[in-house]
């Protein structure tokens, strides 16, 4: 299954980047597929990259999604169990006099620090009344999960805005808050005066003395792709909300050499280790970034010519033996470069495999597709049409 996340656009003037650019493989694989639309959540919904991921791989996101804080969590690396709390984190600047809640954010990003290993590892070693781990994530950014918490919810101490004061954590549970606040003012302690920090303030450079957290969310039980299918599950990405939602359902994820989530990404090396990776697994989730990023930057050439630059490599994809192998090429969302963020435009889906009822398709863009044999499907229908093409399906009834 190739992702191509946040391709298909919106028209301007007639046109989207699908269908100006020259990708004559690309077009092969519409030729020999079955082609249609696809809501990957449901129409009119705009779907983020983890619930449509999590869709595509045959789960329904309104009862899995657990919010941003767990999968940004697990796609860092750290190993959850069902009622840890999780949340995303930046390294921020505050000053001030009193307590953590007393004082004012003044950037969001401290300066842009993106060296916190020391900083993480001295966070590690407060001492709360629960177990909790800090990770890095890049540049500013970490992951803090509070362990078996379980709570209904807990909110942002993350005012989101320069210039306002650090946000108390409230809950449903009080002492789930508490918790949380003395983890903020216990941080915002060790930070301040750890060296690091002192060796910044010397350079003049911005201190990265507090840790602003954002995005909370309950680890749930989320039965593994292996136990629900019976297959083997591989993510290659490089992004850590993609990787995440692999992990969140028990797959195996990978992150090849050179890819970066960005068009810069290393295409030969992706392409090619979701083709090997198929030696040694069943299901094999491509994920290529950079034309969700080219659509949030509003970018419309920059598609044009990602599209043109990896559509060479897709020769590796039609080569692959479509008696044993059933190829899927979709999107987990619009991301039109006129909006410059998800909009809920169905994407474009092509399914190959020897035995499909191809259709009179020939171009892989989001107007010829409206005319496939697919028609309109949801993302939670993909897995099941290629898992049927495969005859590998149980039958529903007798
Ligand atoms: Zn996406
Ligand atoms: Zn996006």
């Amino acid at each position: 299954m190739l992702i191509l996340d946040g391709l298909p656009d919106r028209p301007i003037n007639g046109k989207t980047p699908l269908t100006v650019a020259k990708k004559p493989n690309l077009d092969k694989i519409a030729e020999i597929s079955v082609n249609g639309i696809m809501d990957t959540i449901a129409p009119g919904i705009r779907p983020g990259s983890d619930t449509s991921h999590l869709a595509l791989l045959g789960y329904d996101p309104y009862k899995f999604y657990t919010g941003r804080g767990p999968i940004e969590a697990l796609g860092v690396g750290i190993e959850l169990k069902p009622g840890d709390v999780a949340f995303r984190a930046n390294f921020a600047t505050v000053v001030g006099d009193g307590s953590i809640f007393d004082k004012v954010v003044v950037d969001r990003r401290a300066g842009r620090i993106s060296e916190t290993e020391e900083l993480v590892k001295a966070l590690n070693e407060i001492s709360l009344p629960v177990e909790f781990e800090v990770a890095k994530a890049t540049g500013h950014r970490a992951a803090v999960v509070f362990r078996g918490l379980f709570t209904d919810f807990a909110t942002d101490t993350d005012p989101k805005v320069v210039g306002e004061k650090v946000r108390r954590c409230k809950s449903n549970r009080a002492e789930v808050a508490e918790i949380i606040n003395e983890f903020m003012q216990k941080a915002h302690e060790t930070l301040e005066k750890h060296w690091v920090n002192e060796q910044r303030a010397k350079n003049g450079l911005k201190k990265a003395n507090a840790i602003l957290l954002r995005g909370a969310g309950v680890m749930k039980e989320v039965p593994s792709f292996k136990d629900r299918f019976g297959l083997r599950l591989k993510v290659i990405s490089a992004t850590a909300l993609i990787k995440g939602v692999g992990k969140l359902v028990g797959g195996e994820v990978f992150t090849p050499h050179g890819a970066t989530g960005n068009k810069d990404t290393n295409l030969e090396s992706k392409i090619s280790s979701a083709v090997k990776a198929l030696d040694s697994s069943d299901v094999v989730l491509l994920h290529l970034k950079a034309f969700d990023e080219l659509g949030h930057d509003r970018d419309f050439n920059g598609k044009v010519r990602f599209i043109e630059k990896l559509d060479p490599h897709l020769e590796n994809l039609l080569d692959l033996d479509l008696s044993n192998v059933c190829l899927i090429v979709t999107s987990d969302h619009s991301t039109p470069v006129k909006v410059g963020d998800h909009t809920a435009d169905p994407v474009v889906v092509s399914i190959t495999h020897e035995d499909v009822r191809r259709d009179e398709v020939t171009r892989f863009d989001e107007f010829s597709a409206t005319k496939g044999g697919l028609c309109r499907i949801r993302g939670m229908d993909v897995l099941n049409i290629a898992l049927d093409l495969l005859n590998i399906s149980k039958k529903f009834g007798a």
